[in-house]
């Protein structure tokens, strides 16, 4: 007999493990599968050598009042990881002289400090204050009205400092959306801006990230749940519109609803199948659009050579990323400048690297096709290298080893490849104009009892926070969903 459940969850991302924690915590009887051998997906957490990391680079925001916790302390579990935040960071600019400067290091930097490392003359001050205010203060009301125009657009619509307009697209937006600046919704640039601006940017776990996921994936468990990981779904069901359960090389279960966090193009195209939806749904979901591919380096060091600071961006008055210079880029021309991020675990969590080592990690824009291999992305990944080692003369010599991140190896790690050259984006869907605000996809597939959760549907900020949004919206919408049907059919 095959076993039944109220609701399964399918992947134990940031999205799917919160939100079936949730719905265990709130009484359902919930099953949790996921594929890989752990919890956390895209942000999951490795050790080797000594050395404890997240995948790859992944810095969480915002850090006060962020969902992590909110989650966390519903689930009572609170105690089982330990969220840092450090207050500081060491994003570098390069100053018309041609050399990097650490920006401002406290959480909270007088504005004119900001603008003297920027290069903002006197004459602009003005100007950049209003702009930092408009952002820092618009109500969410006047925020939604701005979905259907990019960011790019609407702060070309404002007088702004060429350092400044570099500071906001590099350091708030590049790493946040990993989309061309043109393409990101206004809504969505302007929420996460707030959110870094008000509530602080820079959040990291003890162990890697990822280890909020495996405890959100364990409480299902104590919650009278159970989680069975290194378990593929190979077919979501489906018999009369609607979902019975789901098959995995494991078994097949049982349940009325299924939660996929798997993507929403791999659960139409692939695990319910094209033939149980209308022409025009499987059109809208071939059309949508994946953020690009956030590529990078893991460099293991034999002494440590970044001091005190857990991250920061490496960013120039020409590195921002627009659709011209991305369309540029995919046709080869790797642009001179473009902005690169670095994560520092040991700096966060003394834990994390063997005494008087040290691990970075990088990440910067790249093509999310995840059939490209180290070798096709090579000029990618040189530029990458030649940025960090210009930032960081000492960084060269004091690698022991080093391993790059692509696209390929994040869709092997999460996400199939069911259309053409996707499959290896870095957050899920793209925040582009027509996907974000109100015009996201809804959580509620055309199927009865199929629901999407994760960074695809759902949830708003950035990346985790975006998919732990989506988890706790996706709950409280599915046991509405159980309650009610329970209640009258
Ligand atoms: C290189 C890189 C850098 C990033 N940097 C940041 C950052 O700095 N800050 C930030 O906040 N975010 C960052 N992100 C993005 C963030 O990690 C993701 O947006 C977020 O974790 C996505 O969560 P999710 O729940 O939507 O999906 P996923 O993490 O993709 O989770 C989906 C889960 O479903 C499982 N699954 C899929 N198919 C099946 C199946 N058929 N059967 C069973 N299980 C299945 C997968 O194995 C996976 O565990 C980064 C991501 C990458 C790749």
């Amino acid at each position: 007999m095959a076993e039944s459940y109220d609701v399964i969850v399918v992947g134990a991302g940031f999205g799917g493990s919160s939100c079936a924690a949730l719905l265990a915590k709130r009484g359902m009887k919930v099953l949790l599968l996921e594929k890989n051998a752990k919890a956390g997906g895209k942000a999951m957490a490795f050790s080797k050598g000594g050395f404890t990391y997240t995948a790859w680079v992944v810095i969480a925001a915002p850090t006060m009042d962020n969902r992590f916790e909110a989650v966390l302390k519903e689930l009572g579990m609170e105690g089982k990881v330990e969220l840092v935040a450090p207050g500081i960071q060491g994003s570098m600019f390069r100053q018309s002289a041609g050399r990097y400067v650490v920006g401002p290091q406290d959480p909270t930097p007088d504005p004119n400090k900001i603008f003297d490392w920027l290069e903002v003359p006197e004459a602009e001050r003005a100007d950049a204050l209003n702009l930092l205010a408009e952002l820092t203060l618009m109500t969410p009301q006047d925020i939604a009205k701005l979905d259907d125009i990019s960011y790019g657009e609407w702060l070309s619509q404002r007088k702004i400092n060429k350092g400044l307009y570099s500071f906001l697209i590099s350091l708030v937006s590049d790493g946040c959306f990993v989309l061309p600046v043109d393409a990101v919704a206004a809504s969505e640039g302007i929420t996460v801006v707030q959110q870094m601006f008000l509530r602080g940017g820079g959040v990291f776990c003890k162990g890697g990230i990822g280890r909020v996921a495996e405890t959100y994936a364990e409480s299902v468990e104590t919650f009278g749940g159970k989680t069975i990981l290194r378990c593929r779904v190979e077919k979501i069901e489906v018999e009369d519109g609607k979902v019975t359960g789901v098959v995995t090389e494991k078994g097949t279960f049982h349940a009325p609803i299924v939660v996929s966090n798997a993507g929403i193009q791999p659960t139409v195209l692939k695990l319910v199948g094209e033939k149980h939806f209308d022409k025009g749904y499987v059109n809208y979901v071939k059309d949508l659009v994946p953020s690009l591919a956030f590529l990078g380096a893991r460099y293991f060091l034999n002494k440590e050579v970044i001091k005190n600071v857990p991250f920061g961006a490496i960013f120039t008055t020409e590195s921002a990323w627009s659709i011209d210079k991305w369309l540029k880029a995919k046709t080869g021309q790797i642009p001179e400048d473009m902005t690169v991020w670095f994560e520092v675990p040991s700096n966060y969590d003394p834990g994390a690297a063997p005494k008087g080592k040290q691990i970075v990690l990088t990440g910067f824009l790249g093509p999310e096709d995840p059939k490209l291999t180290e070798k096709d992305l090579k000029p990618w990944l040189d530029k990458g290298d030649e940025v960090m080692f210009k930032a960081f003369p000492d960084l060269q010599a004091a690698i022991e080893s080093k391993e790059y991140v692509t696209a390929r190896e994040v869709s092997i790690l999460t996400r199939d490849s069911v259309l053409p050259g996707v499959g290896g984006e870095c957050i899920g869907l793209g925040q582009v104009v027509g996907q974000g605000g109100a015009h996201k996809p809804s959580t509620k597939a055309p199927i009865r009892g199929l629901f999407y959760v994760g960074c695809d549907a759902g949830g708003i900020g950035v990346g985790t926070q975006q998919a732990t949004d989506s988890g706790m919206k996706v709950a409280d919408e599915v046991l509405r969903y159980h309650r009610v049907r329970k209640a009258t059919v």
